[in-house]
């Protein structure tokens, strides 16, 4: 009886213990990478790489959101098909960047010829730019390394909602630097219920203003900054001395993570607590009825 009951008490310590995957006072850091529609290109490509290169002597690990120019280029060309490789196998994500149809009429963005909504409801000749509907666009994205899990899917107008690919978990978003603190909330898009972390572009506050953001958040907040491909080129210095900071903030790496490995971290899991519930329910009841007996 004592060792079944030192068990339960284990199996409850294991499951507490797995609520609170990391024991930190550091909050989760992610950088996200936003590679866009109009510079999928060999020169960008090329920035990129050399980011990757800082973050690793940082150990930051990267989440590079591809739109599908940009995975289109890179399969097309074997060495940088076999740099993206490395980079997926050393723990950088390789997630999802799109740019709905919708908002590019409202904003001036570039759309980047894929969309739910029916090729024929396309604006003027817009049609003829249509490149496939959102299975297309994540089945392009899958034929990159691993499989897609997060993305940046910029569904800002209402009628982009149907462009949530349903085998996509988490979503990221936001730019204003009031977005750089999160945690993550249930966001609905046309009947998806899919959990989304906020990001801030990274240039959107001083450096002093990011690291006070950071050394402001408490443990189990993710603490995100967004950059785009053109941002680093322009910038570069910008973006290696956050890595610098955030290095030095945790130079273990644990918690410098990806937007998967963030958002698994950070979503509360109700079926794990009711577990840990139950279990507790049983040992109390086992208790009982050893002191009746
Ligand atoms: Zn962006
Ligand atoms: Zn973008």
């Amino acid at each position: 009886m004592k060792i079944r009951r030192l068990f339960a008490a284990g199996a409850i310590l294991v499951l507490l213990w797995g609520m609170t995957p990391l024991v930190s006072a550091n909050p989760y850091a992610v950088f996200v990478v936003h590679c866009e529609p109009k510079n999928a290109d060999p020169a960008s490509f090329l920035q990129l790489r050399d980011m990757v290169v800082k973050a690793d002597q940082h150990q930051v690990k990267l989440t590079i959101d591809f739109t599908p120019q940009w995975a289109e280029m890179i399969l097309e060309h074997p060495v940088f098909s076999d740099l993206v490789t490395n980079w997926h196998e050393a723990g950088h994500e390789l997630g999802a960047h799109h740019h709905p149809y919708w908002v590019s009429k409202t904003r001036g963005t570039n759309w980047d010829g894929y969309t739910n909504t029916p090729q024929e409801n396309l604006l003027g000749s817009d049609g003829e730019n249509y490149l496939g509907d959102m299975d297309d666009y994540l089945a392009l994205l899958n034929e990159l390394p691993g499989t897609r899990t997060s993305g940046t899917l910029g569904l800002g107008e209402p009628p982009d909602a149907i462009d949530w690919p349903q085998d996509l978990l988490y979503s990221a978003a936001g730019h204003a630097f009031e977005d750089i603190v999160s945690r993550p909330q249930k966001v609905e898009y046309a009947g998806h219920v899919v959990w989304q972390m906020k990001h801030g572009l990274l240039s959107n506050g001083l450096p002093e203003q990011v690291e006070n953001a950071y050394a402001a958040a408490v443990p189990g907040d993710i603490v995100a900054v967004v950059t785009h491909v053109s941002n680093y080129e322009d910038f570069p210095q910008a973006v290696e001395n956050y890595f610098a900071f955030l290095g030095s903030q945790d130079p273990s790496g644990n918690t410098l993570v990806t937007v998967t490995e963030a958002m698994n971290l950070a979503v509360p899991e109700p079926s794990t607590i009711w577990l840990a519930l139950l279990v507790g329910w049983m040992l109390i009841g086992r208790h009982r009825r050893q002191r009746r007996a």
